[in-house]
């Protein structure tokens, strides 16, 4: 990412001398190289001058008569505005002692008089290029910090144990923590993760390795609720090995998906699976019954005499039927991995694995009976009710495998066990 430029003004560079040859001198020196050029001819003045302006550089004398320039560094020091621009102090002493009390204050440098012009620019040029370098760093770690701030995303950064050292805002307000009580806490307390914590950080970053966690990671808030996040960790090279974490709360975005899932396998008639659903279903039951050896059985549902009750009593009264008996079917199924599914005008059918041909035809009949007690009038069915067929066909794979080669197949017989019920007076259950 690229930070806003900052806009580089004309440095301005604050000369201390009591001698005004020197100040002159400063200013031959300086001013030809596009630098403003500020004179003091004392300590008292400069001090008074930088309550107003914040110069870029000061070059500071350090034997002038009041306060002299050790003096005016130390005070200079203590003013906010001030104490960070850097001083070079002009000295004509040059013992050992008075220029590492010079930098014992503060200074960053010092040239020796006689002033020498090539020296003077050269200490002045690299001291204006860190104090800009500096500049520059800091506006940008401001924006940066700003940016982490504001961000709706939650920055945390931990140690390589996952212990927590920094959240920005957006983790305190998703997990309910204020940020004292975060930073003595461990990544994996923020999340819905059952592992130990010490492994989490290596849970985390190798979040292809098959832990089960990745497939829907959650965090879970101070009151305990979990909620779908997206998370991603990112190692940080610096002295100490300490990681980066991005949290991102996908609940709206999980909930959207949700919706999608719904309206894609439901029949928006009956509101039970739609055909695109259980050709899925079909065929993940047929692989699951494959390999695990199991049984499993598929009714073929037909609503007997349909067409004639359309004609008879319109199609609203033919929707309304439909919603009764696949609700009614719905109910008949007492176990979870049980599954019916509107196959289309008023074919139904229904997934039962891990059942044999006479439970299959168990579960019929009692669907038969839930149809009939509806009590929906016909008066073309010879029984004065709307009524269904059903074919049952079961496919033990180990022993049927030859004679029952894929899903389809088994659902042909389904249908077929369907016919004979209808060539056999309607109302009734056969099986293959
Ligand atoms: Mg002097």
């Amino acid at each position: 990412m690229r930070l806003r430029k900052t806009v580089q003004r004309t440095p301005i560079v604050l000369v201390v001398d009591d001698t005004p040859a020197n100040l002159t001198l400063m200013r031959n020196i300086l001013e030809p190289q596009s630098y403003k050029v500020l004179l003091a001819t004392s300590g008292e003045k400069a001090l008074e001058l930088l309550t107003k302006v914040t110069p870029d550089l000061i070059m500071l004398d350090i034997m002038m008569p009041g306060i002299d320039g050790f003096e005016t560094l130390t005070r200079l020091k203590k003013i906010p505005s001030a104490k960070d621009i850097p001083v070079i102090f002009v000295t004509a002493k040059t013992a050992v002692s008075d220029i590492v009390r010079g930098f014992e204050l503060g200074a960053v440098d010092y040239i020796t008089k006689p002033i020498q012009r090539l020296e003077a620019l050269a200490r002045t040029k690299v001291h204006l290029k860190i104090q800009h370098l500096i500049h520059i760093e800091r506006i940008q770690s401001e924006q940066i910090k700003a940016i982490i701030n504001n961000i709706s995303d939650c920055v945390l950064v931990s140690n390589k144990n996952g212990a927590i050292e920094s959240v920005n805002p957006a983790t305190e307000h998703l997990f309910g923590y204020c940020e004292n009580i975060l930073c003595h806490k461990n990544i994996a307390e923020l999340l819905d993760y059952q592992g130990r914590p010490t492994d989490f950080i290596d849970v985390l970053l190798n979040h292809d390795s098959g832990d089960a966690w990745w497939q829907h990671p959650n965090g879970k808030n101070v009151k305990g609720k979990t909620f779908p996040i997206e998370i991603n960790v990112r190692e940080m090279y610096t002295h100490d090995p300490c990681f980066v974490i991005v949290i991102q709360d996908i609940s709206l975005h999980r909930h959207e998906i949700d919706q999608l899932h719904h309206l894609t396998e439901t029949d928006p008639l009956t509101n039970i699976n739609n055909r695109r659903h259980f050709e899925i279903l079909f065929a993940q039951s047929w692989q699951h019954c494959k390999r695990s050896n199991q049984m499993i059985s598929v009714l073929f549902l037909d609503v007997d005499h349909f067409k004639s009750f359309n004609d008879d009593y319109g199609h609203q009264a033919g929707d309304s039927c439909l919603q009764a008996i696949a609700t009614a079917l719905f109910t008949s199924l007492s176990r979870g991995v049980d599954s019916v599914s509107r196959y289309g005008g008023e074919e139904f059918v229904a997934i039962l694995p891990d059942t044999d041909n006479a439970g299959a035809r168990k579960v019929a009949q009692i669907m038969l009976e839930a149809i009939e007690q509806l009590n929906i009038p016909h008066k073309h069915s010879k029984y004065g009710h709307i009524t269904i067929s059903i074919g049952v066909a079961t496919c033990d794979y180990d022993a049927d495998h030859t004679r029952i080669k894929s899903a389809k197949a088994l659902l042909k017989l389904a249908d077929k066990a369907l016919y004979d019920a209808k060539a056999m007076g309607r109302n009734r259950v056969e099986h293959l």
